[in-house]
């Protein structure tokens, strides 16, 4: 679509946040576009098929807090297939490496830590997560790696305010086709501008003017959903400059959490569904999720500082870990039998700069803070406004719709 040069409602980036917003304000009556800075839309939900029969969702996969989750009516009406087989984290296949017993002893650690967490919380004061480390305790590395996981980030950039307002309800789905390829078809009706990067947001006239890889435009209202590291940074700026909106993205930044698909020859010998930890005793260590949905391949993920390293490496750097670490655990015939396809690289994505949004230690209040809209004109959404359901897609989706009916709220009361 070529750009307009006015626009009533102009909607900052095409993942679910903005998304969400276009499709709520499709009856309103008011003209609306998307510019988005990618060649196609979905943002952090990104579905590829990574070999014919391989689907791979290189961003987010799972359906999380299911019975919540607004994409689950989405799916249903769009003809996606639900898959409700339960995620397998907490399980190790073959007890690899990590025998029943020890699993247990593990599990009532991490139990026992939430817990503590949790009640830690309820003071109201805000302090980083592995203060609630029991001091000594053998499985704290092992903790920490599932907060890389959980966060994408170590438990001491985590705030224990943040991480007691997120809403897990423990019911986990997936999309058979792809959460990225529901995005795709979530968001077929919205007017699009694509390869659209916005450098500029121009707020001290009346209307708000814009400045784009495709030229300027002006817009009544404009509704920001990018990631918060692209703010924080000043990858997009706005004038007059808002410092509270820059200190709120900074103070949520996105830690990282990178993927990574194997072929997996001769499938039958592994579980449909199962599990591998990499290691048991420390931090640094992918999670194997073996055979998805029953395809023939093994899917990796890496969280926090280890996958920032593995990142930094180079490309390949996450598949060649991956192989080492389940060869360690299953033999030495999975190097022959586990072949690279794809792997993401977040932190180093222009567009994204990271995975998911965590509160620092002190700073849960700012995701209110990056919410609140500016003059009734600049509104703001993506995943680390939602005050419940942030760092995940079903989140950023809401807050776009939240972010729609604030734009309308304002026309109505002028
Ligand atoms: C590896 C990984 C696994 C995940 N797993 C899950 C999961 O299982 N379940 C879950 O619910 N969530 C998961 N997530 C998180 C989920 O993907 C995100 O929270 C959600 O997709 C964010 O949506 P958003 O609209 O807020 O941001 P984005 O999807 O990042 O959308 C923002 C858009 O803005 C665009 N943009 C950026 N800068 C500009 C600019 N200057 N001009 C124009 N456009 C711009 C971007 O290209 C992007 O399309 C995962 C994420 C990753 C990376």
């Amino acid at each position: 679509m070529t750009l307009p040069s006015e626009i009533d409602v102009a909607i900052i980036g095409a993942g679910a946040a903005g998304l969400g917003a276009a499709r709520a304000l499709e009856n309103s009556g008011l003209s609306v576009i998307v510019l988005e800075a990618r060649d196609r839309v979905g943002g952090r939900g990104y579905t590829v098929m990574a070999a014919p029969d391989i689907t791979f969702d290189v961003g987010c996969g799972w359906l999380h807090s299911a019975d919540k989750n607004s994409f689950v009516k989405i799916a249903q009406q769009l003809n996606f297939e639900i898959d409700k087989t339960r995620p397998p984290w907490r399980e190790q296949s073959f007890d690899a490496g990590f025998p029943l017993k020890e699993r247990a002893d593990f599990i009532a650690a991490l139990d026992d830590f939430y817990e503590r967490a949790e009640q830690a919380a309820k003071s109201g004061r805000d302090s980083a997560a592995s203060s609630y480390l029991e001091p000594g305790n053998r499985w704290n590395p092992m903790i920490d790696a599932i907060s890389t996981y959980v966060n994408g980030s170590e438990l001491r950039s985590v705030s224990i305010q943040d991480m007691d307002a997120y809403e897990d309800t423990g019911i986990n789905w997936r999309v058979r086709r792809g959460y990225g390829a529901l995005m795709t078809a979530y968001g077929a009706p919205c007017p699009l501008a694509l390869d659209c990067k916005v450098t500029l947001l121009d707020h001290s006239g009346k209307r708000v003017r814009i400045e784009t890889s495709q030229g300027r435009l002006s817009a009544g209202k404009v509704i920001v959903t990018v990631p918060t590291n692209l703010i924080a940074s000043e990858a997009i700026r706005f004038s007059p400059a808002l410092p509270a909106k820059v200190d709120a993205a900074r103070g949520l930044p996105l830690g990282l959490a990178d993927k990574v698909m194997l072929a997996l020859d001769e499938p039958e010998a592994l579980p449909k569904d199962g599990n591998l930890r990499g290691a048991t005793m420390r931090t640094a260590m992918g999670s194997f999720h073996l055979r998805p949905f029953g395809q023939a391949c093994v899917e990796g993920y890496f969280g926090g500082s280890y996958a920032q390293t593995l990142e930094d490496a180079g490309s390949g750097a996450l598949a060649a870990q991956s192989i080492d670490e389940i060869v360690a655990l299953l033999g030495n015939d999975y190097r022959r039998k586990l072949k690279p396809l794809a792997e993401s690289r977040w932190a180093h994505d222009p567009f994204a700069r990271g995975s998911y949004s965590h509160a620092l230690p002190g700073h849960a209040g700012d995701r209110a803070v990056l919410a609140a809209p500016v003059d009734g004109r600049l509104f703001f959404a993506g995943e680390a406004t939602s005050p419940n359901f942030f760092s995940t897609a079903h989140g950023a989706r809401d807050s776009g719709e939240r972010a729609a009916g604030e734009v309308v709220a304002s026309l109505t009361t002028g």
